[in-house]
């Protein structure tokens, strides 16, 4: 097993050495290791009796906010203790070396920017700010977040009153449209799109590796489970991405230096 994911390793490493433009797109699967659970998946049992797809979305947001606070409050008080783990720091590393031009997400725990990476595409939105509800004035999360966590009360507009929305996508809501555009535009000029942590199951991100294929790019896919996209990749590794990305960061930096 060892012997055969060193293997692998090594031949995504070479793909990754003749790549000009690499784009990574990470998933749920990257941030477990830092104690963050996939929401969607049904394995973690911390929504258990909330169907994510209703108590996340927009609907329940706007009929019944104090569902979707009870709901957002562990999740919240999670993200606020997370800590980047290996495989963020991995990413970050090979961004920093030039092997990495954008990292397209679909979390919103931060932990990419935490961890250094600059070109960071957040599909989903993130709690660094939330919006009014009523006046759409935009304020940093900061503080008052920390406030909802501890107290449990409500997040209010300083100018209004009016209720505050975390700035993520909500089930039922729209991407923002310049995420979204840019990270289209990334996966459509890249030549290798590494796929990482993502069981590509929430549209509209799974679609972006079909796009990049369809343009002609290599696809790497490290990921626990299968993905729809295996069968077209260059090389999959069935794998924790805390096991598998510090090892082919160093191998790609190995194989850069050896130039
Ligand atoms: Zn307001």
């Amino acid at each position: 097993m060892a012997e055969q994911m060193r293997e692998l390793v090594a031949r995504a490493a070479a793909i990754w050495g003749r790549a000009r433009a690499v784009v990574a797109l990470t998933g749920a699967g990257l941030s477990t290791g830092s104690g963050i659970p996939d929401f969607r998946s049904p394995r973690t049992g911390l929504w258990r009796g909330d169907d994510p797809m209703v108590v996340a979305s927009l609907e329940t947001f706007r009929y019944s906010p104090e569902t979707f606070f009870a709901w957002v409050r562990p999740l919240a008080g999670q993200i606020q203790r997370a800590e980047p783990n290996a495989a963020h720091r991995a990413l970050a590393r090979l961004e920093a070396q030039g092997k990495l031009q954008t990292v397209i997400t679909q979390n919103i725990d931060e932990l990419h920017r935490r961890a250094g990476s600059q070109n960071v595409l957040e599909l989903h939105g993130s709690l660094r700010s939330l919006t009014c509800v009523h006046c759409f004035q935009v304020w940093p999360a900061e503080g008052r977040l920390e406030r909802f966590v501890a107290q449990g009360v409500l997040p209010r507009c300083p100018r209004c009153e009016g209720l505050l929305k975390p700035d993520v996508t909500l089930m039922g809501e729209e991407l923002s449209a310049a995420v979204w555009r840019a990270a289209r535009q990334a996966a459509r000029q890249c030549d290798l799109m590494l796929v990482a942590g993502s069981s590509l199951e929430v549209m509209p991100a799974a679609g972006l590796p079909l796009e990049a294929i369809q343009r002609g790019a290599q696809v790497i896919v490290v990921n626990r489970d299968p993905t729809y996209v295996d069968e077209r990749a260059s090389v999959v590794i069935q794998a924790d991405v805390n096991d598998v990305l510090p090892d082919l960061a160093k191998a790609v930096g190995a194989a850069d230096a050896a130039r």
